[in-house]
């Protein structure tokens, strides 16, 4: 790790590069939202990115680990649908059909 000053707000911070421009992880945030809205996971996944206080591996297991939780989440929601179908298709009373 390298010890840079940020441009923005003069704060000492451990980049993991040295930058022309080094900005630390929380004027980084800030510029990514503008400080009008709350950060995304993507606006701070950047953020970390950019201000150089996440290697580029740790993102990507960050990102792989966002992956997984998604596609879990699809899987159920997936799931929810079709048991909400069977149900309508085949109705409360299977044995009259
Ligand atoms: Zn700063």
């Amino acid at each position: 790790m390298i010890e840079c000053t940020c441009g923005t707000c003069s704060k000492l911070f451990n980049s993991i590069e040295m930058s022309d421009t080094p900005i630390c992880y929380a004027c980084a945030l800030q510029s990514m939202t503008e400080g009008v809205r709350p950060p995304e996971e993507s606006d701070i996944n950047s953020a970390l990115l950019i201000s150089g206080e996440m290697s580029e591996e740790e993102w990507r297991q960050l990102q792989r680990e966002f992956e997984r939780i998604d596609h879990s989440r699809a899987q159920q929601e997936w799931e929810e649908e079709n048991e909400y179908w069977n149900e309508r298709r085949y109705g409360y009373y299977p044995d009259e059909r």
